[in-house]
């Protein structure tokens, strides 16, 4: 059975409904990412590395973890902390703004759970998946220790997944943020970012200039996401632009990144080519974006993974063989 950990952080959110009421659902970029991965593709083990507190709050996040099937081995306690959270705010004309309670989060502790034994089993792992939000998260004494962990998990053989994921309000100043992502794009074998990414951090807006500074750090597979427009893949096999379907009646595109990300390395994982695993990863994005909130209610999306991904997969096996 393939293996994936993804480190991150999951938070509390809480939306207004269109009656005033709060909802309260549970929602992070590693976390959603987790989530499309297993819903997709049940046959991969996921499991999501993460710490929370010992309060109720977490207890109940922990059943949603479960309840997703996704693998809490590696879900540590922190004494005294809580999740963190977050609020959508949408104004009169539908503009959706956020307001997060996450500096104190528990999230932040998790390096300081990392054992031998930690270790050793996050070597078992095929893929580790982390963002520069679960980079952002890592109190920045326990960085080192983040580091030397990835070092060990790439020369055990495990592959290194990083999304820029860049988020300006979570480092010092760019300078931090991209001393970080040096190391991670030297680091990963696979990067998946969205054009904004650099063009917020290092004022790239076009293509030519994002892969002429992703080709000088030597990363094995570059997918970069550049919304309704296309995808570029470049690997050591081929260099490849993949023109992306847009779809009409977008409600919100909260996960559309982490949806893509789960679709393309459960695809990856289960053997597919590139080319295939985009069109996976794409086929989701393209739905999750047709609802609102960060994870489409299980019951919606059972019947678009029954109905269009599971036949899609069927038919990319088949035309493998
Ligand atoms: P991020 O959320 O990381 O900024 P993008 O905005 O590039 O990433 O979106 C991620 C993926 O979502 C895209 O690669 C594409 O597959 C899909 N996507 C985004 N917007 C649309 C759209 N309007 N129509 C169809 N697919 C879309």
């Amino acid at each position: 059975m393939r293996r994936i950990y993804l480190l991150g952080e999951c938070m509390v959110e809480l939306s207004q409904t269109s009656g005033g009421l709060l909802k309260q659902s549970y929602a992070g970029d590693a976390y959603n990412t987790a989530v499309y991965l297993k819903r997709m593709f049940s046959e991969v083990q996921v499991n999501f590395f993460t710490t929370v507190g010992e309060d109720q709050l977490s207890d109940n996040m922990v059943t949603s973890f479960e309840s997703e099937q996704i693998g809490t081995d590696l879900v540590f306690r922190a004494k005294d902390k809580a999740p963190g959270l977050y609020m959508i705010d949408t104004d009169d004309d539908g503009e959706r703004s956020f307001t997060y309670w996450r500096e104190c989060s528990a999230a932040r502790q998790a390096m300081q759970f990392v054992t031998a034994e930690v270790v050793g089993q996050l070597c078992m792992g095929d893929v580790f998946f982390f963002s520069g939000i679960s980079l952002a998260v890592i109190e920045p004494n326990d960085r080192e220790i983040f580091w030397l962990l990835m070092r060990k998990l790439k020369d055990t053989g495990v592959k290194i997944a990083f999304d820029p994921n860049y988020r300006a309000r979570m480092w010092k100043d760019k300078t931090e943020a991209k001393i970080q992502f040096e190391r991670a794009f030297r680091m990963a074998d696979l990067v998946l970012p969205g054009i904004e990414d650099f063009t917020q951090l290092y004022g790239f807006d076009d293509l030519s200039s994002i892969k002429k500074f992703c080709g000088a750090h030597g990363i094995d597979e570059l997918i970069i996401k550049n919304g309704a427009k296309s995808v570029y893949c470049m690997s050591e096999q081929q260099v490849q632009e993949i023109e992306i379907s847009p779809v009409s009646g977008v409600v919100d595109t909260t996960s559309a990144g982490d949806s893509f990300n789960g679709g393309y390395m459960g695809a990856r994982l289960q053997g597919l080519s590139i080319a295939d695993s985009v069109a996976v990863g794409a086929t989701v994005a393209g739905f999750v974006i047709l609802h609102p909130g960060a994870i489409v209610p299980n019951q919606t999306f059972t019947k678009f993974n029954e109905q269009i991904i599971q036949p899609a997969l069927l038919n990319m096996a088949e035309t493998c063989q």
